[in-house]
């Protein structure tokens, strides 16, 4: 998702252009996008998604997700596994059970974001588009809003902070072309991004600082805090994958 830019279509909504949407319960078609769609886990994704179901990662892991190479850039992707039915398994007639802590693809949708790194000390770029699916009746709708405001509509802020910091990784300057992680550099990435409850105990360990090049600062903030475990487990892949 995060290099998907290249083969997106729709059309780019510039900032502060307005649209009209709204999407909720009593249209239609509601429910009805929550089938058929690959529905990629970033790794934020999917830390919020294991806090809304209070399972351990493995188990969630092993249960709901599926796994495969990005076509793009080779990395490996995650996405939710679909019922046999092709449906996600997290809606129910009352719409999504995990609503609080859905991905950012449900977040971000009927619109598609792409994003590029800014460079040093900039921002990154981002661009959202207009993803006019068939059958999405919220288009109808009169609502009108722009991009900032459906982006706090949909309490995107966090998850645009954390996507945005593993572009370290996934776009870092030292990658060449496609990625071809073998067996334990895709164990190493799953468990620095999504199996958190296993990087913990490596970052405890000692000596893992000074290996890596992480301050005694860094690591205890990290081992207080999920998402900044998450933001070392980048770094390190970095490191470890690319050379910092
Ligand atoms: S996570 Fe929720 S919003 Fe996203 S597809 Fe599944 S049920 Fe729908
Ligand atoms: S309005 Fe669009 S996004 Fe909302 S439920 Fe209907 S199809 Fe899904």
């Amino acid at each position: 998702m995060i290099e998907s830019g290249g083969e997106l279509g729709g059309q780019r909504l510039a900032p502060g252009q307005s649209f009209n949407f709204a999407c909720r319960p009593g249209l239609a078609c509601f429910n009805t996008c929550c089938r058929d769609k690959r529905l990629p886990l970033l790794p934020y994704d999917f830390l919020r998604l294991r806090r809304a179901l209070e399972l351990p990662a493995a188990q969630v892991l092993a249960q709901r997700v599926e796994l495969e190479a990005d076509p793009v850039s080779g990395w490996p992707a995650l996405r939710i596994r679909l019922t046999d039915q092709g449906v996600c398994p997290f809606v129910t007639n009352e719409g999504c059970s995990v609503y609080p802590h859905r991905p950012t693809c449900c977040r971000v949708y009927p619109l598609a974001r792409a994003v590029r790194p800014g460079g040093k000390g900039r921002k990154p770029q981002e661009i959202f588009l207009r993803q006019e699916t068939p059958g999405c009746l919220g288009w109808e709708e009169p609502d009108e809003l722009d991009v900032a405001a459906w982006v706090e509509q949909q309490g995107l802020a966090p998850y645009q902070k954390v996507n945005n910091y593993c572009l370290r990784l996934f776009m870092h300057p030292a990658r060449q072309g496609k990625v071809s992680l073998n067996q334990q550099q895709t164990h190493a990435f799953i468990s620095a991004l999504y199996n958190l409850d296993a990087f913990q105990p490596l970052a405890a360990s000692p000596g893992f600082g000074e290996k890596f090049g992480f301050d005694q600062d860094r690591l205890d903030l990290a081992l207080a805090d999920e998402e900044e475990l998450l933001k070392l487990g980048v770094d390190w892949l970095a490191g470890v994958l690319l050379g910092k």
